[in-house]
């Protein structure tokens, strides 16, 4: 299929569900081969449906199911990659989470380790994938994209200290890395986005999937959170994450952040208060 991924081989981390989902099916839409990868069989079941309903042959795409946190599940995910594929072209490191605290602590009260559960697939996982393809995408003249956050901004999030904590420092290991890898001519941004329509919400709150939807359409709603007027949808962030990966749109951004969040970043809670004189 041609497109402007055509010839090109991506791994996408956390493309059983959700934004990485989005991702792989764009990417092979537009050409690239891509491994899909996953905990969750059944979820990865889902993505290899969506794919094959998109048109895409089983031959352009390969499913791995991988902890990402896990130093087997990383080596696996590229030694398999290479094996079906060849080479590598493109990382997508988007598998991440608020993970929970188990005893439903907030604040700075959460515990330790769930401090170190966030900390270890947020950045320590997105630390050892970019050590570990570094020799294989400095082959191809490769790309990274990070999916990171707008709570990787200034400005706090007093129930879940450590989601945000993990995305700061995840931008800027990027901002690092992305210095360090442009000399052997790989280019390392990040996509931040704000709230999106997955399985997000649901896996941060343990709401189900009703609850859930219903948050994300009330954050819609509401002006002085999402300026654009609705939730955003797992496509705005994947042809964000596209535009990053292909060297012919974004060759000179290097170590930067797109933000992608219908506007909130920029809303500050005082706009609420004001109202504007009409002309
Ligand atoms: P989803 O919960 O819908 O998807 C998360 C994906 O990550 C799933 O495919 C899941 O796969 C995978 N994943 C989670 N933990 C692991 C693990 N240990 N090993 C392997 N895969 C794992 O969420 P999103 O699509 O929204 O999240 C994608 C990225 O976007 C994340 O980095 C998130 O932090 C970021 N983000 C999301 C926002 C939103 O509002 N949705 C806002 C800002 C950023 P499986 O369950 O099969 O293991």
């Amino acid at each position: 299929m041609p497109g402007r991924f055509s010839g090109k081989v991506a791994i996408i981390t956390g493309s059983s569900f959700g934004i990485g989902r989005e991702t792989a099916l764009l990417f092979a839409k537009e050409g690239a081969k891509v491994t899909v990868t996953g905990r969750s069989e059944e979820r990865l079941e889902g993505t290899r449906r969506a794919l094959i309903d998109a048109g895409i042959p089983e031959s352009k795409f390969l499913i791995v199911a991988a902890d990402i946190t896990t130093s087997s599940g990383q080596d696996s995910l590229i030694a398999e990659t290479l094996k079906r594929f060849g080479k590598i072209d493109i990382l997508v490191n988007n598998a991440g989470a608020s993970i929970p605290d188990s005893k439903k602590r907030t604040g700075v009260n959460q515990g330790i380790e769930t401090y170190e559960q966030v900390m270890k697939l947020n950045v320590q996982s997105v630390i050892e994938m970019t050590q570990k393809i570094r020799p294989h995408l400095a082959k191809t003249k490769g790309d990274i994209v990070n999916v990171s956050s707008i709570v990787a901004l200034s400005f706090g999030w007093a129930r879940t200290p450590y989601y945000p904590l993990a995305k700061a420092a995840l931008d800027q290991y990027t901002r690092s890395a992305a210095i360090d890898l442009i000399s052997e001519g790989i280019r390392v941004n990040t996509v931040n986005p704000g709230v999106v329509q997955t399985g997000f919400h649901e896996s941060a709150t343990g709401l189900s999937a009703d609850a859930s939807q219903k948050f994300y359409d009330d954050m819609g709603n509401n002006p002085s959170a999402i300026p654009i007027g609705f939730s955003g949808r797992p496509e705005h962030i994947a042809k964000a994450i596209a535009f990053l990966a292909d060297r012919d749109s974004s060759e000179y951004i290097i170590g930067q952040n797109i933000i992608a969040d219908g506007c909130t970043s920029l809303v500050l809670g005082i706009h609420s208060q004001i109202s504007h004189p009409k002309k």
